[in-house]
């Protein structure tokens, strides 16, 4: 698999260090035990188009949000997570 880092270009997926699903709500600090399991372990590991974080630690070292197919492993968007961010504000 390679992935199209936006400030590298085309990369093996070997400089990429998955990290988890992107757009988890992290749960106020008062948040009841089940709701920090939930947060911490539980996934729904759907099938389909599905966003996940990717540092990349062999290039330009930053945060990456990948949106990958799980049935077919093709990635239809790779955008810098900081971008996402900004964009959400
Ligand atoms: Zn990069």
């Amino acid at each position: 698999m390679r992935i199209v880092c936006p400030h590298c270009g085309e990369r093996p997926v070997d400089e990429f260090v998955p990290y988890g699903a992107a757009g988890l709500k992290r749960p106020d600090a008062s948040a009841s035990t089940s709701d920090w399991l939930d947060y911490v372990y539980l996934r729904d590991n759907k099938a389909g188009m599905h966003g996940e974080l990717f540092y990349h630690v062999g290039g330009c070292r930053a945060w990456l949000i990948v949106t990958r197919d799980t049935r077919t492993h093709a990635i239809a968007e790779v955008v810098a997570a900081r971008d996402q961010r900004d964009a959400a504000r």
